[in-house]
């Protein structure tokens, strides 16, 4: 049932949701030479092979817009299943978001027909970086096939200066740049973020799981959520996106008995514990603190004795997991929208204030389409708006015209989708079958880069397409504040 290559293929019978061309009912699409050629109801096969879709949604391919394809604690570690996962959650495009060098350099073990694009973390300088530093660390990054940057401020923070210059270099380069929030100043949270626009002073920047800053550690949830929102309607030139998993993910090294990750330090003290080694190994005896056991079939969350055990045996290779993604925050920066009065609503029509749904996670998780029919049946969001966040608008985001919708000329990207429970059926992606509910294909694929960035694809033997930020929504945004209501 997998492919080789790509074929003429019919996906037939199934309810298509194509918010881009307005399709939402039962409609054939036929994709040939890796691309869609035609979206109507009762196709003829005509030498196709046919996919049935009877009683399942067809959706545009997820483009999950913020991966973690690379071992975070351990860039060495070959993940093999990195794109596999993404795969069998109905993602054909993923945007890596850490370190895209390591996961290039794991391409060959860990492919599934996927395309992929990614950004380059921008490293934790001592003081402030100059100028000269912050550009070539930009370039560098571009000249290595990313698309951009990643300020990693929440796990390993930058000085503000070096922060704001990281920003208007990006913009200066054309390049990517999104900001997981918080500086030697301001930690990962709402001020954090409110800092992050600051810093942006009106260059681009994609802020990083809006949700992920709205804990409660500045003032009650609700009001954060309701600040956050208010900043992102505001804020000039900042795209940004959020995400519905419980658990967040950190790196599990010390020094000195101090945890490296700036993150595991808020952790422990949104939980009560101690910050350091000691107040850890409390958490997890607590169930609080777990480790991202990953060497089986699924990943597992690994809490208590063994948990701990497991840590201790090599803090600096561990990734650790804590429950600390408020679900309030999950539903409101996923579902909030400015009706056409001005007013912020959670169900209805509207402009989304966030842009995206993303996993924050890939390789180890993905929960758009599972939690996301949760929001469907919820009432909060409709099919194709959960289509919209999942794959249009991602797509958007990196300027990604053939993505996200299933118009002729797109890609072959689709998922087959069970109505409900948001289990992905099959995957195609770039006109194969790259996971047919039991298997995944398991090579090929290619990395979306820009022009200073394709030669050093290349040269890695991956095939590389260039895209154009310049249509992004990235570099197109002005501004969210919505029309004043006539
Ligand atoms: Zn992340």
């Amino acid at each position: 049932m997998l492919s080789s290559a790509p074929e003429r293929l019919l996906v037939r019978g199934g309810h298509v949701v194509d918010p881009a061309s307005g399709v939402d009912g039962v409609c054939d699409v036929l994709i040939e030479d890796g691309r869609v050629v035609e979206l109507r109801p009762e196709l003829p096969a005509a030498g196709a092979r046919v996919v049935d879709a009877d009683g399942a949604y067809v959706l545009p391919g997820l483009v999950d817009s913020h991966v973690h394809l690379t071992h975070l604690a351990n860039p060495h570690a070959v993940r093999t299943n990195a794109h596999e996962r993404l795969a069998r959650a109905g993602v054909t495009t993923a945007v890596e978001f850490f370190d895209f060098a390591s996961a290039l350099n794991q391409w060959p073990a860990s492919t599934a027909g996927l395309t992929v694009l990614g950004l380059q973390g921008i490293r934790s300088h001592q003081g402030t970086a100059s100028q000269a530093v912050v550009r070539d660390e930009i370039a560098a990054a571009l000249k290595g096939g990313a698309i951009g940057v990643k300020i990693l401020g929440g796990h390993f923070p930058n000085s503000p200066d070096t922060s704001a210059r990281v920003i208007a270099e990006s913009n200066e380069l054309g390049a990517y740049c999104a900001f997981h929030a918080g500086t030697t100043r301001h930690g990962s949270n709402l001020d954090g973020m409110r800092e992050t626009v600051e810093l942006a002073d009106g260059n681009p920047v994609h802020v990083a799981h809006t949700n992920a800053y709205l804990r409660g550690a500045t003032a009650d949830v609700d009001a954060e959520n309701r600040a956050a929102l208010d900043l992102l309607m505001g804020a000039r030139r900042v795209v940004s996106e959020a995400h519905l998993a419980e658990f967040n993910v950190c790196v599990g090294s010390m020094t000195d008995g101090e945890p490296d990750d700036h993150i595991v330090i808020n952790c422990l003290r949104l939980g009560g514990f101690p910050t350091g080694a000691a107040g850890l190994e409390k958490a997890f005896l607590a169930g609080y603190a777990h480790v991202l056991h990953d060497a089986g079939a699924e990943p597992a969350h690994v809490t208590g004795e063994e948990g701990l055990r497991l840590w201790r045996q090599d803090p600096g290779g561990t990734m650790l997991n804590f429950p600390v993604n408020n679900r309030f925050s999950a539903f409101y920066q996923s579902c909030a929208r400015v009706g056409a009065t001005g007013s912020l609503n959670w169900s209805g029509d509207g402009e989304f204030v966030v842009d995206a749904i993303s996993s924050d996670g890939g390789s180890w998780r993905n929960v758009i389409l599972r939690h996301g029919f949760s929001l469907v049946r919820f009432g909060a969001l409709t099919t194709s708006q959960l289509v919209d966040k999942a794959s249009r608008r991602p797509a958007q985001l990196f300027g990604l015209t053939a993505k996200g919708h299933l118009s002729p000329g797109a890609d072959g990207d689709v998922a087959v989708v069970e109505p409900n429970t948001g289990e992905v059926r099959l995957t195609i992606a770039g006109g194969r079958v790259v996971f047919d509910g039991e298997n995944v294909a398991s090579r090929g694929g290619k990395v979306l880069t820009t022009a200073e960035g394709a030669a050093a694809i290349t040269a890695r033997g991956i095939t590389a397409e260039v895209i154009d930020l310049e249509t992004s929504t990235f570099r197109t945004r002005i501004t969210r504040q919505p029309a004043p209501a006539a």
